[in-house]
């Protein structure tokens, strides 16, 4: 899988169909270490030139998408086209339409109090099938991590969508993904918003 460097952010050269399928393997592969996914737009990109401790973290994630038309602008630019956008909400309901009915499960982490409960409510009923192994939101204290990471942990989903806004997801995944139960994460913004409705 190639990258397109824009700006020091090494994106990978996916179209969103090979996203899905890289994703679904992953999940169905054993392997001890969860993988991460984070969907850079322009902003994240601009973030990651004054943050370099955040550059590097999302160069060390094992997917970096390209979130938006502005991405796909600056790599044609550059010469190094990518292929398409794939951004963060269209790459996640592309998940949900795929594995619903597959016996891959969702948690959902991030927005407001009572946010998460309700996107989860509607994806059951667009996605039917769907399985969403759990939800929190995302304003938790530093001394109730531990019991989110448990909350996850016993209900060993999948993947896990964290949608807590950037840099902060990236941060939290990156400094959590090794004592998580789960195959894959993912950074989403303010998806959970979206699908509350
Ligand atoms: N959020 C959260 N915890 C925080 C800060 C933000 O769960 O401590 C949520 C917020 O409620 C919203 C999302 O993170 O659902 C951030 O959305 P935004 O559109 O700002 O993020 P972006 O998509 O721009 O990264």
């Amino acid at each position: 899988m190639t990258r397109t460097d824009i700006h020091g952010v090494k994106i990978h050269n996916v179209t969103m169909r090979e996203a899905v399928r890289l994703i679904q393997t992953w999940v169905e592969e054993e392997s001890r270490v969860p993988r991460a996914v984070f969907t850079p737009n322009s902003e994240i990109i601009m973030q990651a030139q004054r943050d370099p401790e955040f550059k590097e973290l999302l160069n060390s994630a094992d997917l970096l998408v390209p979130d938006g038309a502005g991405v796909i602008l600056a790599s044609k630019i550059l010469k190094t086209p990518l292929k398409e956008k794939v951004s963060g909400i269209d790459l996640t309901k592309n998940l949900f339409r795929e594995f619903a009915g597959k016996n891959i499960s969702f948690y959902i982490l991030g927005a407001q109090p009572g946010v998460a409960e309700m996107a989860a409510v509607n994806l059951i009923a667009e996605y039917k099938k769907i399985k969403i192994a759990g939800y929190d939101h995302g304003y938790f204290k530093p001394e109730e991590e531990d019991d989110v990471i448990q909350r996850i942990n016993s209900a060993k989903p999948d993947i896990v969508l964290v949608g807590m806004g950037a840099p902060k997801q990236e941060y939290w995944i990156n400094r959590n993904m090794y004592r998580l139960n789960c195959k894959v994460l993912i950074g989403i913004g303010g998806s959970i918003d979206v699908f509350a409705g």
